[in-house]
């Protein structure tokens, strides 16, 4: 069987017991090692042959994974944070999936949700925003035409942005551009949950330099928009006047 696992953001601990349960048993191991901390591997078995895929192509990866499995190995295939999330992943299972390879797929804590717990904030804030946009700015993959930044900037929706701190200040510039206040908080989480994890808090207009300062280059989050501020509206799901499934509610 090939499990394809979501590691989580960095710490060990933010794996899932199924996940960490089928890494220890795995006979290979294929893991993303540009971001996977290596610790997640500490207790596989000593006989686990493991590889990194950040040295490897996609033909690579398939190949190791395909020979493991037809002499019944156990595979263990490593993503970084949740692999639906900018993780390649699909090209993988339809490859095996063509083979005739069962695999399955146990999922992860993102990136995106590890960040949210360190600044403690929540990303849907009654009559701030009920929407998440999860999103990148163009790279070396191109952005689909209906998606570009500056079209989605138009909902001030919450916005977590992956892959582009190395584009801050054009980033920045196009939120504004594209209809956010430029006074909207951000926040920049390098890489969260890890020993080395910095937090920079600012707004559009000076997120970039203040990016700069703190010498991020790498794996860190953009995270934009009012659910960073102060004001919300409470609730219905606790508003004690509020009747739900589970509570019903009362009259003062
Ligand atoms: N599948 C991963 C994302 C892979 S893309 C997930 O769900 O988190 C790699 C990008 O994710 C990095 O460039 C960075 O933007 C972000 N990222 C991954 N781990 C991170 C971490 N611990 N802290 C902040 N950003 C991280």
């Amino acid at each position: 069987m090939i499990s394809f696992i979501g590691a989580g953001p960095g710490d060990p601990e933010l794996l899932t017991i199924k996940g960490k349960k089928l890494i220890d048993a795995a006979d290979v191991i294929v893991y993303a090692g540009s971001l996977v901390n290596p610790k997640v591997l500490c207790n596989a078995k000593p006989s686990a042959k493991i590889y990194n895929s950040a040295l490897m192509n996609l033909d690579e990866v398939i190949d190791i994974m395909a020979d493991a499995e037809k002499k019944g190995m156990k595979v263990a295939r490593v993503h970084t944070g949740d692999p639906a999330i900018y993780g390649a992943h699909r090209e993988q299972m339809d490859r095996l999936e063509a083979l005739g390879i069962e695999f399955e797929v146990i999922p992860g804590v993102s990136s995106a949700f590890a960040s949210a717990a360190v600044l403690k904030k929540e990303f849907t804030l009654p009559s701030v925003s009920q929407t998440v946009i999860l999103t990148r700015m163009e790279g070396r993959t191109p952005m689909p035409p209906k998606e570009k930044l500056i079209d989605l900037a138009r909902h001030n929706a919450t916005m977590v942005i992956f892959l582009s701190i190395g584009f801050i200040d054009e980033l920045s510039e196009t939120l504004i551009e594209g209809g956010y206040k430029p006074e909207t908080p951000v926040a920049v989480v390098y890489k969260a949950s890890w020993p080395d994890q910095k937090i920079v808090i600012g707004d559009l207009t000076n997120i970039a330099e203040k990016v700069k300062e703190a010498k991020i280059e790498k794996t860190a989050l953009t995270l934009v928009g009012d659910f960073l501020g102060k004001e919300y509206d409470l609730s219905k799901l606790y508003d004690k006047k509020f009747t739900t499934e589970f509570r019903k509610g009362t009259e003062d």
